[in-house]
């Protein structure tokens, strides 16, 4: 699956997770305006400082083991399917940071497999980010 297509996907179920208000909503530019607002994962928060900063915001995963009832992502429920490998959500920060899309990243999962090997993976991104990339600006949930 090429990496626009898992974008989109996991962008799209991590817009359930109601931490903003901005994540998700798609407004087409008028004439006589500017720029577009699209569904991109990109979400607006407030920084310790009160500064408004724009998140990318994504989970790593939507193939959940679980079947919470209430939950997109359970595993009975026929969605499109995707998952991140550390390494691209790493290189797809990084890529959005130095294009000055998102001053941060927000970062959440279904369960893969079982929790512990979903919080590998989460913590192997985090990694790869911070040690790898110098990355400072993480927010996780
Ligand atoms: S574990 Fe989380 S992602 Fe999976 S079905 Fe339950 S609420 Fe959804």
């Amino acid at each position: 699956m090429e990496l626009l297509d898992k974008l989109k996907i996991l962008a799209d179920s991590a817009k359930y997770d109601a931490s903003c208000s901005s994540s998700g909503s798609r407004r087409t530019n008028s004439k006589s305006g500017i720029g577009n607002g699209d569904v991109s994962g990109i979400c607006h928060s407030w920084g310790a400082d009160g500064r408004c900063i724009s998140l990318l915001k994504i989970l790593m995963s939507n193939c959940c083991v679980y079947d919470c009832k209430y939950c997109i992502n359970r595993c009975s429920n026929s969605v499109k399917r995707a998952t991140f490998t550390p390494r691209e959500i790493a290189d797809l920060t990084i890529q959005f940071y130095k294009r000055n899309y998102i001053e941060g990243l927000f970062l959440s999962s279904a369960v893969i497999r079982n929790p512990d090997y979903t919080m590998e993976r989460l913590y192997e991104t985090i990694f790869i980010l911070r040690k790898e990339y110098q990355f400072n600006r993480l927010y996780s949930c």
